[in-house]
């Protein structure tokens, strides 16, 4: 569903990403691991749009979307997480899945904040689609709490909730599980299942190689900003490259 073509980015003379080819399949968990500053995040830039590619091509569902705005690429189906520094602290989780929302869709933040008539509709429909989001994350019950009160694993699910509230085909989350305990990321590997059980495709950057392991059905490595190794989480393992590169270290 996602095919990736000799894509390269380069920062002045760095290869942050250097020649990646690669396919991820849809409706499932595709994991990308490397160490820091291996390009991954540069990856996820890439194919959001945020970046763009030095060379290369991102073809989503037989789409070259390599050229698009990252607003276009968000309604072509590529949802993302943000770092969850970026919410409002002193606003209810609700309300930052509803601005949240409001931001990554059509309406900028002057429709959210001018409350015309046909806003008000839009306004409700979009309330509805920040509840789901959170009912589907699992944080109905702090919808009202305000975010610097919550969890830093709810943080995390509100994160998630986000990505999931422009109703994406594919999600792009970088290290979800950074910062919280063991017992958490198996809620949050819990939750990437619920997601693929739900139709969508996970592409997933994470440092915790045992949830990788657990979750992913394909691995992409990569070291240098180049692909080293792909496979299975069992062929990924036992890739001498890879444990050279990487889990050996
Ligand atoms: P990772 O997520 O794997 O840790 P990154 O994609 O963040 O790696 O970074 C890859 C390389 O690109 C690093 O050397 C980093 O310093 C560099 N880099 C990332 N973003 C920028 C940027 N906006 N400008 C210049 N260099 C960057
Ligand atoms: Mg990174």
């Amino acid at each position: 569903m996602l095919k990736i073509e000799n894509l390269t980015k380069m920062f002045g003379g760095l290869a942050a990403v250097n020649d990646v080819s690669v396919e991820f399949e849809a409706n499932k968990v595709n994991a990308i691991i490397g160490p820091n500053g291996a390009g991954k995040s540069t990856f996820f830039n890439l194919v959001a749009g945020t970046h763009k590619p030095t060379s290369g091509r991102i073809i989503l569902d037989g789409e070259d979307i390599t050229p698009l705005r990252c607003d276009y690429i968000a309604q072509r189906g590529v949802g993302r997480t943000f770092q969850t520094t970026n919410l409002f602290e002193q606003a209810s989780v609700l309300d930052n899945l509803i601005v949240g929302h409001r931001l990554r869709t059509k309406s900028g933040l002057w429709d959210v904040l001018i409350n015309s008539k046909r806003l008000q509709a839009e306004e409700k429909a979009c309330r509805e689609k920040a509840r789901e989001a959170l009912n589907f994350v699992g944080l109905s019950h702090v919808e009202n709490q305000f975010i610097a009160d919550i969890t830093q694993e709810e943080r995390k699910r509100v994160a998630f909730a986000l990505a999931l509230a422009t109703d994406p085909k594919i999600v792009l989350l970088d290290e979800p599980a950074a910062g919280v305990n063991p017992e958490e990321t198996e809620g949050l590997a819990d939750l990437m299942r619920k997601m693929v059980q739900h139709g969508l495709t996970v592409c997933l950057i994470e440092h915790k190689m045992d949830m990788i392991m657990g979750i992913a059905d394909k691995i992409m490595v990569l070291d240098h900003g180049e692909k080293i190794a792909e496979g299975t989480p069992k062929e990924v393992r036992e890739n001498p490259v890879v444990i050279e590169a990487y889990l050996g270290s």
